[in-house]
């Protein structure tokens, strides 16, 4: 066991394991064989292309990504839950629920009840599991006896009822991709018992060159996209020489649109310490009142504020973009909405941009309903018809798909539905 992380048995306290990074856990609760109804089940590998617009196959033709698709099943495009940002999405993904469900609403925000911020740069909340909701994919899988594994994925380094995947590795991004590959083909040459039914990858490229030039400059785009299509062809090749039925299913958490630096707004300007809390920026702020008295007159005050500027303000469940009403208490009390191609940042990347002559960058954050943050969805294996399309699907009925393909029962209070989705898969 050189690579990866694994736990075993139930209550081990403070288990460090781990040749490449430390991990102590209290209580880490996991399967470590699969039963024996599931060794002659299929085999799942979910990877994530973080940022990945659901234009950029037919823009940029990556060889080994339009075999894949051309053989298997795409949807027109993957639609992501409000806001469209990493975290909220990928955990929506992972449990089929929307944010306003599982509870991980934005890459930032504030918890009333725990009276504190989560945000993803913050490890001891990010691997903190009473965060997060739902029963991602891996916790389902391993109640029921299945061996999982992750090479990355949100909520996969959270104790999120106690349970991790089987091998997990934490966050890090400057691992190469190749090396997650060689991981995951390790894993799939393990014996029947240990080999993992259910994995997860995750891979950044698409939203780091995304961000940084924008969804339209094509030469910087291509030629990441290229590279990451070498990296999946080998995976493609790899996971084929196995004999054994693998099914993959490549997703993104949302898309882009491009944001010029003369279209930031400094969200400092909007900030009143005194009487509510400001978290998070981009496409979203949420306002926390400190008193709940003063709505209507905070209200009044940030709306006079719109007036030549290019935000709109809401009460919370007022808020357009929003797939169901607004309940959870993370969200705040008002969300002051950008308008499209607008974008709130902090005064210091403001200057950043400035000083380094940035004209161009790229965002994400926006309503679902705007095409431009909408993903992929792309399936191939022996579950999954041939030359499929499907118009656009959300992404929350993923989940009950999974369960479907390898013989999980889908929890009652998930959001997405298999029958918006069960038409990708052979009878
Ligand atoms: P954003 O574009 O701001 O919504 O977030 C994208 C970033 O999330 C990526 O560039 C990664 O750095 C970060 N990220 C992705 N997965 C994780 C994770 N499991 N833990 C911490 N950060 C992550
Ligand atoms: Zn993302
Ligand atoms: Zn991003």
């Amino acid at each position: 066991m050189k690579n990866f992380c694994f736990f075993p048995i139930i209550g081990m306290a403070f288990l460090s394991c781990c040749a490449c990074n430390k991990h102590y856990h209290e209580n880490a609760t996991n399967i470590t064989t699969n039963a024996t109804k599931h060794l002659s089940k299929p085999y799942v590998i979910l990877i994530s292309l973080d940022g990945f617009r659901w234009d950029y196959t037919e823009r940029f033709q990556p060889p080994n990504l339009s075999t894949f698709i051309a053989e298997g099943v795409q949807a027109e495009s993957l639609i992501p839950c409000f806001p469209s940002k990493t975290f909220p999405n990928h955990y929506s993904i992972a449990t089929g629920m929307y944010p306003d469900h599982h509870g991980i609403v934005s890459n930032s925000f504030f918890n009333p009840d725990k009276n504190a911020i989560y945000k993803i740069r913050d490890r001891e909340k990010v691997e903190d599991g009473t965060w997060y909701g739902g029963t991602p994919i891996w916790v389902q899988a391993a109640k029921a006896g299945m061996v999982t594994a992750s090479y990355f994925f949100v909520g996969s380094e959270a104790d999120v009822q106690g349970i991790r995947p089987t091998y997990y590795h934490r966050y890090d991004g400057s691992v190469p991709n190749d090396t997650r590959v060689s991981q995951v083909m390790e894993w799939l040459n393990m014996p029947d018992e240990k080999r993992p039914h259910m994995i997860t990858l995750y891979f950044s490229d698409m939203d780091d060159v995304g961000h940084k030039v924008g969804p339209n400059d094509d030469d910087p785009l291509k030629k990441k996209l290229m590279t990451l299509d070498s990296t999946l062809g080998r995976l493609f090749d790899e996971t084929k020489a196995t004999g054994l039925p693998i099914n993959i299913i490549i997703v993104s958490d949302h898309g882009m649109i491009e944001i010029p630096v003369n279209q930031y707004m400094p969200v400092e300007s909007i900030e009143n310490d005194e009487v509510y809390k400001t978290v998070n920026n981009g496409a979203i702020v949420h306002i926390y009142l400190n008193q709940k008295d003063d709505l209507e007159t905070v209200l009044t005050e940030l709306k006079n504020k719109e007036t030549g500027n290019h935000f709109k303000v809401y009460k919370t469940k007022d808020t357009p973009g929003f797939e169901i009403v607004p309940n959870n208490k993370s969200w705040g009390d008002i969300q002051i909405i950008p308008d499209e191609g607008w974008f709130f940042t902090y005064q210091r990347s403001l200057a950043f941009y400035h000083s380094s002559g940035i004209e161009i960058t790229g965002q994400h954050g926006f309503d679902p309903n705007f095409k431009k943050m909408h993903g992929v969805f792309y399936a191939n294996g022996p579950a999954f018809k041939n030359g499929y399309v499907t118009p656009p699907i959300k992404n929350i009925h993923i989940y009950p798909m999974i369960c479907e393909i390898l013989g999980l029962e889908i929890p009652d209070d998930v959001d997405g539905k298999l029958v918006e989705i069960e038409g990708v898969l052979k009878k």
